[in-house]
């Protein structure tokens, strides 16, 4: 296991970074009474206060169930959402103080990989056209160069370039995954978010896109955001594991500690809610209770209704993401000595 003094430096670092997303609350409702009279909209925050480092040649997993934010994050590290709080910083410039050629140069470097390929990919286009255009446009190549490059991106992710002519739905879901991942290759990043992007696939092709990943990252030096609900899959790819919640970041750490010793008690019912074959039985216990709406997040720690040890503090004081370990972090007031 590596120590805090051997991590590379930060490629990514997000400091503080939320975002809120506000909606306007009906007549109706208000007159309903459920949210007061008063009361113009809700906010949901969907991303809280949320610090992490990813280091260059990383693989940083971000883990959670549906609802909890690592969407919305991924799509603020990949540009797509712009943070309502915090900073989010590149190779060590803060992104909100970058503009014109220099913002679209960085933005570029970090390419984010859809969960549905099918929706992701342009019907209209050849597939050598969906890999081509954003290279040509953002004077990466010249026209006359875009044949060969085509080719080479699409050998790289182990397609055949005799069948760049064809449009995207002449292609097997494995197949549409990989031309999504030429896509984002193409313009030469050097991180990729892959926000489920095994998610929609059947499982006998899940393996070989992982392993695709696998092969990119120590062949082009990727680092990578790997956003899943899938625990298993995240433990195979990840140096590094986060685990959301409502928001928040609970627990962060090296994934072979933090899947051999989770801290948090989320963590852990996450673990143990993963099928295995132990001595030949399935274990499998989900976490108990429904994840909250984030419109309306219990006070305190947000896991206290779903915690078998929540305390009479946690209902009203939210725990700090403090070291449990070297190198690995956990929110929990069972931590505090
Ligand atoms: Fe459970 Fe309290 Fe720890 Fe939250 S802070 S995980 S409620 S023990």
């Amino acid at each position: 296991m590596r120590d805090e003094g051997e991590a590379p430096p930060p490629l990514l670092e997000l400091q503080g970074v939320g975002k809120h997303f506000a909606r306007r609350v009906g007549f109706a409702e208000r007159i309903v009474g459920m949210l007061g009279s008063g009361r113009q909209e809700e906010v949901v925050r969907a991303v809280d206060g949320v610090d992490v480092a990813v280091g260059e040649g990383e693989v940083l997993g971000l883990v959670g169930e549906s609802g909890c934010g690592k969407s919305t994050l991924g799509r603020i590290v990949a540009g797509i959402l712009a943070p309502s709080a915090g900073r989010v910083f590149y190779r060590g410039r803060d992104m909100a103080t970058l503009s014109g050629r220099a913002a679209t140069a960085t933005l570029l470097k970090v390419q984010l990989v859809f969960q549905d390929p099918f929706a992701s990919l342009n019907p209209r286009l050849r597939v050598k056209d969906i890999i081509g255009e954003a290279p040509l446009v953002h004077g990466l190549i010249a026209r006359g160069e875009i044949e060969p490059y085509v080719d080479d991106l699409l050998l790289r992710v182990g397609l055949d370039p005799a069948l760049k002519s064809r449009y995207s739905h002449q292609f097997s879901g494995g197949q549409r995954q990989r031309v999504g991942i030429a896509r984002a290759l193409a313009v030469q990043p050097d991180l990729l978010v892959c926000d489920e992007a095994i998610a929609a696939l059947d499982v006998s092709i899940q393996a070989q896109v992982l392993n695709l990943f696998m092969r990119l990252r120590h062949e082009l030096g990727l680092t990578y955001l790997f956003i899943s609900h899938d625990l298993g899959v995240v433990h195979y790819v990840s140096d590094r594991v986060a685990v959301m919640y409502l928001g928040r970041i609970v627990e962060l750490g090296y994934a072979e500690e933090v899947y051999r010793r989770p801290s948090h008690p989320y963590t852990r019912a996450l673990i143990a809610g993963v099928p295995r074959l132990d001595a030949g039985r399935h274990a499998f216990e989900p976490v108990r209770g429904e994840i909250p709406s984030p419109l309306d997040p219990p006070s305190g720690c947000h896991f206290h209704p779903r915690c078998p040890h929540a305390m009479t503090r946690c209902r009203t004081e939210a725990p700090a993401l403090a070291p449990v370990a070297p190198g690995h972090l956990a929110s929990c007031h069972l931590n505090d000595g």
